[in-house]
């Protein structure tokens, strides 16, 4: 319990903490790297879960490079949990080209702006921190490799890997 008398969302965090080992350390030998946050066990998928753990990519990816981890709907100012959409076999580079909008299944509401936003801050960060290379959860409609995010790294000069 909180201070507050609230629960936390994450009430296993002082352990994690003590024992995480995926935290971005600085390392000057070490590149940066985007990965998911979900991967990590955080808690941000639309419907407030989590994804399965990728521990073992993790603990590969940290032999070379510095784990930076992103949820591009939650940087483009999407709640969590949040709506469901999904590209409905359709692709990001068909949303940033051609005017394909993503509408919320639970609302109706066009949701398209705050996945477009996401991608472009991912982006950004990749930039200021310099990473080249993406590992992204596969099937969202923005982490995808065909997705929305996945589009934008990947017009930014990012390798994108797609982690089904
Ligand atoms: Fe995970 Fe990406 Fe969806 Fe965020 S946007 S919950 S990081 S798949």
């Amino acid at each position: 319990m909180s201070a507050t008398g609230q629960q936390s969302l994450f009430p296993e965090q002082p352990q994690a903490l003590s024992q995480n080992r995926h935290a971005a350390q600085a390392s000057p030998e070490k590149e940066p790297v985007f990965v998911s946050l979900c991967f990590l066990g955080v808690p941000c998928r639309w419907h407030g879960r989590c994804a399965k753990r990728r521990d073992a990519l993790l603990d590969k990816l940290k032999e070379k490079y510095v784990i930076v981890p992103v949820c591009p709907e939650q940087l483009g100012g999407m709640p969590t949990p949040r709506t469901s959409e999904t590209l409905r076999g359709g692709t990001g580079a068909q949303v940033l080209d051609e005017g394909v909008r993503l509408f919320a299944p639970e609302t109706g509401e066009d949701v398209t702006e705050f996945h477009i936003r996401g991608s472009y801050i991912t982006l950004e960060i990749a930039k200021q921190v310099g990473a080249r290379r993406a590992y992204l959860k596969g099937g969202s409609p923005s982490c995808d490799k065909n997705g929305i995010t996945g589009e934008v790294l990947k017009r930014g000069g990012i390798h994108v890997v797609r982690v089904g």
